[in-house]
């Protein structure tokens, strides 16, 4: 059984269709995130929502420029977002926490020393570190490609035992993930590029990354040791698995 793991929960997974944050999935995620921490795994979220939770919020006045537009909404949303977290954490008396990265402080050594040791307290408080890229500060050069890659890089920097990845999709298939005829790839070997002529251009809707993104990243972490769990964050209790040591999407090792 897995003893830590970094999960990462895209926009998708959090937001409805029209993009209105889906707090009955967010709260179905954290019953099953509460479920892991009451079985003994030590765990860091890594949540996006913070812009689909302020594009709710705030109509941006016209005219606004789209960076400015996203520093916005992120600042709004990041704050209704983790409220929403503290209220549902707090039904199963867990105290959440946030931490807000960008590139930059993996490249700086005390800022990713800093921040190793905020998680180990955290962790070591039973509190469930909540990451999100700082997406206020972090435009351009000190933007990560998309919340898979900071995932990846936090999974790394605290050696844990795996990285699973929610989003939309149940993971790779041989195929469009709607064709009938497509069928899930239960596991992928690091580096087995034959896989990557199954991935689809196609993005779903309101997140930054994608399936070649995902893969991408899964490889790296994979190569440094920790299998990725690639899983559809709307599987009722698709979590509950991993207790038994068990997933029903795409494992990358
Ligand atoms: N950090 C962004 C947010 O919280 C999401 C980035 C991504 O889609 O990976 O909304």
């Amino acid at each position: 059984m897995y003893k830590s793991l970094v999960i990462k929960v895209g926009t998708n997974v959090l937001t409805r269709p029209d993009g209105r944050l889906d707090i009955t999935n967010i709260s179905h995620l954290v019953d099953q995130i509460a479920a892991l921490k009451a079985a003994g795994i030590n765990l860091v979220l890594v949540s996006s929502g913070a812009v689909g939770a302020g594009r709710e919020l705030l109509q941006v006045r016209e005219g606004t420029e789209e960076v400015a537009r996203r520093q916005v909404q992120s600042a709004i949303g990041q704050v209704r977002l983790m409220e929403i977290y503290r209220q549902l954490f707090d039904n199963h008396s867990l105290l959440c926490a946030q931490v807000l990265a960008t590139k930059g402080d993996f490249r700086d050594d005390l800022h990713a020393d800093n921040m190793l040791n905020c998680f180990r307290a955290l962790l070591l408080d039973k509190v469930v570190p909540v990451v999100n890229e700082n997406d206020v500060v972090a435009v351009t050069e000190l933007m990560f490609t998309d919340n898979d890659e900071l995932a990846g890089l936090v999974a790394r920097m605290l050696k844990v035992d795996a990285l699973v990845i929610l989003s939309s999709v149940d993971g790779l298939f041989d195929g469009p993930p709607e064709g009938k005829a497509s069928q899930l790839i239960e596991h992928v070997t690091a580096g087995d590029e034959s896989v990557l002529s199954f991935v689809q251009e196609k993005k779903t809707s309101f997140g930054r990354g994608g399936m070649a993104t995902k893969l991408s990243i899964a490889t790296q972490t994979a190569t440094a040791g920790i299998p990725v769990l690639l899983g559809n964050g709307r599987t009722r209790d698709i979590l509950a698995e991993l207790i038994d040591g068990r997933w029903p999407g795409t494992t990358v090792s």
